[in-house]
């Protein structure tokens, strides 16, 4: 995701570098997943991580996985005192990984071209409470549904040829949808 289109230098944008994790540099060992630079005026060493919000984390990738997971199945949002307790870290790196990683969905991201926008409604009916009221009746008679509403924004694609990459897709839950 990072590099969709092949590896590139986050310092100048060359597509050319070289690997070189493994190779023995001397007194140290380089690390996994260290690339260099091929471009003769820059030779700027790089990991996946390098110029994103996860750069020189501490942490293990899998836990930032993990954490990204989590937020994205949470419906409203997840504190970082659970998301601390599902890691297994403290609550203040919990609450700075979750601002990391809104940082890092919300930059650059911006939709262009012809954007599609439309609801639909997710999953399955609640379960009855005896407690709510009725949902009553909408238009046409029809039963209002309960089931989550979502809104959803598409990005057309550059072309509907077979192989071309999918739009951009955001959705998210909107609480009280009502809709005429
Ligand atoms: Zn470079």
């Amino acid at each position: 995701m990072v590099w969709p289109n092949g590896r590139i230098c986050p310092a100048c944008g060359y597509k050319h570098s070289i690997a070189v994790a493994g190779r023995d540099k001397g007194a140290y060992r380089a690390r996994p997943g260290l690339y260099q630079c091929s471009n003769g005026d820059c030779h700027f060493q790089f990991t996946v991580t390098t110029r994103t919000p996860l750069h020189a984390t501490k942490l293990r990738l899998s836990v930032w996985l993990k954490a990204m997971w989590l937020i994205l199945q949470s419906d409203k949002g997840l504190s970082s005192v659970r998301l601390a307790e599902a890691l297994g870290v403290s609550q203040p790196t919990a609450w700075r990984m979750g601002h990391a990683l809104r940082l890092m969905v919300s930059r650059d991201h911006k939709m262009g071209g012809t954007v599609e926008i439309d609801h639909f409604y997710f999953g399955a009916q609640p379960k009855k409470h005896p407690e709510d009221p009725s949902p009553g009746r909408g238009r046409k008679g029809r039963k209002k549904t309960r089931k989550t509403a979502v809104l959803a924004m598409v990005q057309r694609p550059e072309d509907t040829v077979r192989g071309t990459p999918a739009g951009d897709a955001r959705a998210a839950v909107v609480p009280g949808l009502v809709l005429s």
